[in-house]
This record gives C-alpha cells, sequence and structure tokens, in this order.
C-alpha cells in the first residue's frame, strides 16, 4: 500500500521542516520514509519530485523521480540509466541572477497550474542516502525542481508564488497528462 499525498490545506505542508541528524541517515525510520516517498512518486504519471512534508512527514527531505532525470536527459540526447535521486537537509548554495516564468504544477494542489518565476541555474548541497554529502548543479527544470521542493521543506506552496493560476478539472488534467 502506498502512502496518501496530502493534499493543499493540511497543515503540514505550511511547516518550516525539521533537519535529518546525520545518525538517522540509513535507520530504518528514515529507510521507510524514502520508500513510501519514492512509492508515492511512481503512482503519480506526473510525479517529477516529491518532498517529505508532502508524505506528512517534516523532515527536510526531497526525491527526484528517475522519470523526471530521464525525461531531462532525453531532451539533451544522453542515455542512460536514471534511478531515483534522493536530497537530504538539502540547501541552496548557488543560485543564478537570471530567471525565467516556468509553468509548473504540484503533487498535492490538484490540479493547479501556473506561471512560476525561477532562477535558470541554481546548485544544491545535500547528503545523499547513504550519509554522503554531495553537490548537485542544474538548470532548466531540474533547477525549478529543486527550488520547488526547498520551497516546500519551508513551508512555501507554488501557489503563494505564481502567476496566472488556472485550475483543471480532473478530466482537463488527464488530457494534459495523458
Ligand atoms: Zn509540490
Amino acid at each position: 500500500m502506498t502512502v496518501a499525498i496530502v493534499q493543499r490545506t493540511h497543515p503540514i505542508l505550511r511547516d518550516k521542516a525539521r533537519e535529518v541528524p546525520l545518525s538517522a541517515i540509513g535507520s530504518e525510520k528514515i529507510e521507510t520514509i524514502l520508500r513510501d516517498m519514492k512509492a508515492a512518486l511512481e503512482k503519480e504519471v506526473d510525479g517529477v519530485a516529491i518532498a517529505a512534508p508532502q508524505i506528512d512527514v517534516s523532515l527536510r527531505i526531497f526525491v527526484v523521480s528517475k522519470k523526471a532525470l530521464r525525461h531531462i536527459a532525453k531532451k539533451k540526447a544522453e542515455e542512460g540509466t536514471y534511478e531515483d535521486l534522493v536530497f537530504i537537509n538539502p540547501v541552496i548554495i548557488k543560485i543564478s541572477k537570471d530567471n525565467k516564468l516556468m509553468e509548473e504544477g504540484c503533487l498535492s494542489i490538484r490540479y493547479a497550474y501556473g506561471k512560476v518565476r525561477r532562477a535558470s541555474r541554481a546548485t544544491v548541497e545535500a547528503y545523499n542516502e547513504k550519509g554522503e554529502r554531495f553537490v548537485r548543479g542544474a538548470s532548466g527544470l531540474l533547477a525549478q525542481i529543486f527550488q520547488h521542493e526547498i520551497d516546500h521543506l519551508e513551508g512555501v506552496l507554488f501557489t503563494d508564488k505564481a502567476k496566472s493560476l488556472k485550475e483543471l478539472t480532473p478530466e482537463e488534467w488527464e488530457g494534459m497528462v495523458n
């Protein structure tokens, strides 16, 4: 059974998530949370990424789906195998001044879409699921994902920032993602 993704009015989405103690990385508790996050992502056809508060866990973790990484690689005509990418205690250490309005949605705000101004490039430092520190730079969609997910950890939703927000019916949404 997969865990449910909490929806827009759930108060946990507005909390500032807590840091994961480094000693807890690799523990049964954190492994279970990561498993639940990946399973919840897998279930959503448009699941590019998820933050822990979206499965009702107020911890600083987000996961980018292999689906999203494959999609980004395809656009660059790169090939390879992709795994879900785990970011624990992520911090943006570098962000570009140039930005653009990007179309955005959220697994917790069905079925709203809007344009959000996001930096074109961002670099994040985080810990992986083995507790190793790493740095990942990104542009475009992945940079947008970093900013959207870290906003979640601060209790910020894209609808707080979006321009020209539109609400789709479930039927319109079906038509869009399929
Ligand atoms: Zn979201």
